[in-house]
């Protein structure tokens, strides 16, 4: 783990993530240990270790609190994405306690914020949650087999972790985004159309996997989709599954579903 001074926590939203209708994103790490193969920010141009070494480092900028208490006024009111190219929650959160910290000084300038993980100590942070006008957070869940997660996503939490994660958020009264993206083979559609389905969530985003030649933000990395075709797992599959759900719930697809929570009570989940 590296430490260093950040110039700054809030960052100019760009690609799906500025289109989606976000002006900002915070990222309280660089790296991310909880390393997915296809992760498309391991193909972030700026990364300076090997794309191999991908979830074996991890850079904290370490006056992240004191930055978002100063740069908190620039994002007051506006769409701010937490995280874009880590988790927000990943295991040395708990005891660095940086998200926590900004969450605690964008309180007062209450932007509209997505909070987008797979870690489960999310539910750590409720009591500041709770307090958010405009918020959602995002749960990835992107199969329903953990034999199939940890392929993809060996250092991650395990999925029924999550799960538990989306039951005390929404029973705290917290929006929550479930986030099948990509979306991984699964075991039995049938049941984990119906779980999908029953957990009700705010938004559902299924997203498949792609090729783009290793560009960064377009990409699933090579070793997921070599990991992908072992399962035998295809683009059919993918829809049939959509399908399935599609006949049972609003589903959001790809970058389409990546957008900030509505700016006032009452209003249309999707705002444009
Ligand atoms: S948790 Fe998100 S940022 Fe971290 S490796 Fe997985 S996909 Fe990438």
């Amino acid at each position: 783990m590296e430490l260093i001074e950040a110039r700054s926590i809030f960052s100019p939203a760009t690609g799906f993530i500025l289109r989606g209708g976000f002006q900002w994103t915070c990222n309280p790490y660089v790296g991310c240990t909880f390393g997915c193969t296809y992760c498309y920010a391991a193909f972030l141009p700026q990364n300076r270790q090997p794309r191999d070494d991908w979830g074996r480092w991890l850079i904290v900028k370490k006056n992240a609190i004191p930055l978002a208490h100063k740069q908190a006024p620039k994002v007051a009111g506006q769409a701010v994405y937490m995280s874009s190219v880590t988790d927000p929650y990943l295991p040395l959160e708990r005891r660095l306690m940086l998200s926590r910290g900004i969450l605690e000084a964008l309180l007062p300038v209450q932007p509209r914020l997505v909070v987008q993980t797979r870690g489960p100590l999310v539910v750590r942070d409720i009591d500041v949650l709770q307090d958010y006008h405009f918020l959602r957070v995002n749960v990835s869940i992107p199969t329903d087999c953990d034999v199939i997660r940890w392929r993809f996503e060996p250092k991650a939490p395990p999925l029924d972790q999550r799960w538990e994660a989306v039951r005390q958020l929404q029973a705290a009264g917290i929006a929550v985004g479930i986030c099948v993206t990509p979306t991984l083979p699964i075991g039995n559609v049938v049941e984990f159309v119906k779980k999908l389905t029953n957990s009700a969530p705010a938004v559902l985003v299924c997203q498949d996997f792609h090729d783009a030649g290793g560009r960064f933000g377009a990409d699933t990395g090579l070793l997921a989709r070599r990991a992908l075709a072992e399962f035998g797992w295809s683009e059919t599959d993918y829809r049939d599954f959509v399908d399935r759900l599609r006949g049972q719930t609003p589903v959001f697809e790809g970058e389409a579903g990546f957008f900030p929570p509505p700016s006032r009570p009452g209003l249309p989940t999707r705002p444009f």
